[in-house]
């Protein structure tokens, strides 16, 4: 029986594994067909893998015996290309990385080959996750599956455009600052960012290590759900990771009607009419579902953006001196000593935007600027996170009561084509000013389709992102699916 792929979501195909109506090789067959069919255009995969049957076959075996059977048993899913597998190349999309193989598994991996998920490949993105449209790579761009003019989003572009062309049921990103929610909202899937520390960064290629956090890009709210449930877990390798006291177990939220909080003032600039439009109507369907829509006012966000060009390049350029050409991946020999080998390696090894961000984050951290630049950041880093703690009513402040849920647009515009704003990287950088915040403060934030806006014939998705106070995840889940329903998507 042939597989119909635009129908499949992760928690259906769980239900028809289970059923034994499919197989996990059906399944994987069916989707490296896709993969081979779109793939030469779309360009998200950088590499798939040649064991993925083997997987499956591995999968079926425990699908047919029962035990150990998970809700991901069988499940393809497509992987960022700066997430380790032990004995795959893995390279950031960089040429730094050129040849590196991974030898050890990311623990969110190791989760989900606990579970039995099927890894079909490793995919494009900017390099080392810098970036909205996946334009760094070293592999060339990827093409949005909804109009291959037009970019995927970034940095995780290859994973969204992944799941938007049925060429994964759901695949891993990073988001350091919007990277797993901007390309899902620029593909029309669903992508979660967790509470910072709710998923292992061990593995992952350090970004921003106070800002990254791996998560799923899916076609449902529910499917990111199985994900989450998945990725998140216990582990002395990554010593940012939050307590299970922070999740009980059973902590599933069972109201649906939430207080949504609107910062109507961090709405005003730069935002395309009609994506504003499309929010707008966004609301009136959660006022519709019994939520209650409040105005709220968070100071200091509009500051997280500027806050995080100054974190985020500090952190990058100490978590990138590691690569030497010496310890990883690519070596360029010169004549001369061990030091000119160090600039030819990291100036040839290297993109344009990787070595702009190495080179604020050094002026950023010196000696004379350190106190004016990445101090201050990091105050105002802190008053941005008491601006949410306050609006979520958790400062003890009497007299207020906080709002459940934030809502703002994923994005401030759709996709954006292709070579429009690689020259001018102030303009890239907006791209991410509605997702930069939660990373700032380290809150959960979804983004989930929720209407369409038409650009030169083109019907192109965007997206309400919902961002929730510290580890209330469920909030997010139980909000979106209701969203959801809704909408009538579903
Ligand atoms: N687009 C943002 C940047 O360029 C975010 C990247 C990310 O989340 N990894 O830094």
């Amino acid at each position: 029986m042939a597989i119909n792929l635009s129908e499949l979501t992760l928690a259906r195909a769980h239900q028809r594994l289970v059923a034994g109506d499919i197989s996990a090789v059906a399944l994987a067959e069916a989707y490296l067909a896709t993969i081979a069919a779109q793939d030469e255009e779309v360009h998200a995969y950088v590499e798939v893998y040649d064991d993925v049957l083997e997987q499956a076959r591995a999968a079926d075996a425990r699908l047919k015996s029962g035990e150990h059977v998970t809700p991901l048993t069988g499940i393809p899913l497509a992987i960022k290309d700066n997430i380790l597998l032990e004995g795959r190349t893995v390279t950031a999309a960089s040429k730094i990385l050129n040849g590196y193989v991974a030898s050890f598994d990311a623990t969110a991996i190791t989760e989900l080959k606990k579970a039995g998920a099927v890894f079909l490949g490793r995919t494009n993105m900017d390099e080392f996750a810098m970036g909205s449209s996946t334009e760094h790579s070293v592999y060339g761009p990827t093409k949005n599956p909804r109009d291959k003019s037009r970019v995927p989003g970034g940095s995780s572009g290859g994973s969204a455009a992944a799941v938007a062309m049925e060429g994964a049921l759901a695949a891993l990103g990073s988001d350091t600052g919007g990277s797993i929610r901007q390309p899902a909202d620029f593909c029309g899937v669903v992508g979660l960012k967790p509470t910072y520390g709710a998923v292992s960064r061990s593995g992952l290629i350090a970004m921003g290590s106070s800002l990254d956090q791996i998560g799923p890009l899916t076609k449902t709210v529910e499917d990111a759900e199985l994900m989450f449930n998945v990725l998140r877990t216990h582990d002395p390798l990554d010593s940012t990771l939050v307590s299970d006291a922070c999740y009980p177990e059973h902590a599933g939220e069972s109201r649906t009607k939430y207080t949504i909080g609107v910062p109507r003032n961090f709405l005003v600039e730069g935002i395309d009419p009609d994506v504003l439009d499309v929010f707008e109507r966004s609301l009136e369907t959660l006022k519709a579902a019994g939520c209650i829509i409040k105005d709220i006012d968070l100071p200091n966000v509009a500051y997280a953006l500027p806050v995080y060009y100054i974190i985020m390049p500090a952190e990058v350029s100490t978590n990138l001196t590691r690569f030497d050409g010496v310890r990883f991946g690519a070596h360029i020999d010169t004549t001369g000593d061990l030091w000119e080998d160090y600039i030819a390696t990291r100036t040839q090894g290297l993109g344009r935007e990787t070595r702009r961000r190495i080179m604020l984050g050094t002026y950023v951290l010196s000696a004379g600027y350190y106190d004016a630049y990445y101090n201050k950041a990091n105050a105002v880093r802190w008053m941005i996170r008491q601006d949410f703690a306050r609006a979520f009513g958790q400062e003890g402040i009497p007299h207020t009561t906080g709002v459940d849920v934030i809502a703002t647009p994923t994005s401030p515009s759709p996709a954006f084509a292709l070579g429009e704003r690689t020259s001018d990287p102030l303009q890239m950088y907006l791209a991410d000013i509605f997702t930069v915040p939660a990373n700032i403060a380290g809150i959960p934030a979804i983004s989930i389709p929720s209407g369409t806006v038409t650009r030169e014939g083109s019907i192109l998705p965007t997206s309400l992102q919902l961002a929730a106070p510290w580890y209330q995840e469920a909030r997010l889940f139980t909000l979106g699916k209701a969203f959801e329903a809704a909408r009538g998507t579903i």
